[in-house]
């Protein structure tokens, strides 16, 4: 295989430093060709500084001077602000795309990595819940894969290499079930953001690990995965699996069914879709089935985890119901990590902007980006911010 150069779109965050992590490991295989972040221009820096990309942008206009300012005695590019973001995913120097920005601030980048005709190792799993059919659709004109790295639709993506066109059944998400299973709403309503922040199985940003203690993660996952393989809504099933050893599965039209297996660690997923159709040598911890342990399996608790009942009927519902559920979320996040609002009170939010917004059937890309905007605004107005 020759080098393969890489877009690392969120190159600062809980994904993007473990991408890099992999680079480096990885020389002979890939390098970096653009680095993106928001705020954080100190690790960007030292980033750019490693791995020499050709550009780094920096979401932050305010930091524009000083990122230049460091890289002044280099040949890398910089580049500052929203629409500069954007625009980069549009400059042919690289081979492959890593989406792992987070939220509806990936959607743009992503199409035009899309449009330029650049595959996608697709971890910003918000891009496919707002506008999903339309995102795939220019996919497929495209012929651009786009190839999972959130790490149950990399299991899905994995169990069905080699099934050419034999039909699904269904798919069975696993749940790890967060830091609150088995709690009820007497002791969610004084969750704070500290304890929410404490997942048991992963170390993950800081938007999808609220998003995990809700399970409204597994609401996404459920939509980014109707997308991805092109399923009905029934055909989705989520199943609590505390261990994160089964990291997802297929089930076919015979009753077979496959898993795919591993201890959790993103690093896999993220090297299985940078290398794809190889696999990568690695000396990652092995899952060991010799020391005791028990891998189980529950139903979800949708009557207390309401943001998945709500996500299920977003999936059901289609249209633009996931996108204005997606913005609504967000700001209910954000209002969360900052002690605005209480741990249930984020459902409210979602909720009520769901029963707010006007039903878009059949939207354009322009009806999604006002929904988005128009969910916002409500929401904000809930949230008195
Ligand atoms: P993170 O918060 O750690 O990092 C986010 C990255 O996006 C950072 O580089 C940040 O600078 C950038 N960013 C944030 N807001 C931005 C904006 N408005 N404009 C431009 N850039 C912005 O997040 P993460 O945990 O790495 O997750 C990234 C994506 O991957 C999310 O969509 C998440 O759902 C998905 N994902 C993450 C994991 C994981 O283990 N972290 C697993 C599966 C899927
Ligand atoms: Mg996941």
């Amino acid at each position: 295989m020759s080098q393969k150069r890489i877009a690392i779109f969120g190159s600062t965050g809980s994904i993007g430093t473990q991408a890099l992590d992999v680079i480096k490991a990885n020389p002979e295989l890939f390098s970096a060709e653009i680095l993106t972040a928001q705020s954080n221009d100190e690790l960007l820096i030292k980033q750019a500084m490693l791995f020499n990309p050709n550009i780094v942008v920096i979401g932050d206009e305010k930091k524009y001077q000083t990122v230049k300012a460091a890289l002044a005695q280099t040949s890398i590019k910089v580049f500052a602000g929203e629409d500069a973001l954007a625009e980069a995913a549009s400059i042919d120097c690289y081979d492959m795309m890593l989406a792992a920005i987070v939220g509806y601030a990936g959607l743009k980048p992503t199409l035009n990595a899309i449009e330029l005709g650049k595959p996608i190792a697709l971890a910003n799993k918000e891009t496919l819940v707002v506008a999903g059919d339309l995102v795939m659709q220019k996919a497929a004109e495209k012929r651009v894969a786009v190839i999972p790295v959130d790490s149950e639709h990399s299991a899905i993506f994995q169990c069905l290499v080699g099934e050419g066109r034999n039909k699904i059944e269904k798919i069975i998400l696993t749940a790890s079930g967060g830091p609150f299973l088995g709690k009820k709403p007497n002791f969610l309503v004084n969750v704070k953001r500290d304890h929410a922040l404490q997942h048991p199985n992963w170390s993950m940003g800081a938007k999808i690990t609220i998003d995990s203690a809700t399970l409204m993660n597994k609401g996404l996952e459920m939509i980014e995965a109707k997308w991805l393989f092109n399923l009905d809504a029934h055909q989705i099933q989520v199943v609590i699996h505390p261990q994160s050893i089964i990291h997802s599965m297929v089930q076919f039209e015979d009753g077979s069914i496959k898993a795919q297996m591993g201890l959790p660690d993103m690093k896999l997923p993220i090297q299985y879709a940078l290398a794809f159709p190889q696999r990568i040598a690695n000396n990652f911890p092995r899952y060991d089935f010799k020391k005791p342990g028990t891998l189980t399996f529950e139903e979800p608790d949708m009557k207390t985890f309401r943001n998945l009942a709500l996500a299920t009927e977003a999936l059901y519902k289609g249209g633009n119901m996931a996108c204005v559920m997606n913005a609504a979320n967000e700001m209910a996040v954000f209002a969360f990590l900052r002690n605005r609002i209480g741990f249930l009170d984020m459902t409210e939010v979602v909720e009520q902007t769901m029963n707010k917004i006007a039903f878009i059937e059949k939207p354009t890309l322009q009806d999604y980006f006002d929904s988005d905007a128009e969910a916002r605004n409500f929401a904000a107005s809930l949230l008195h911010m």
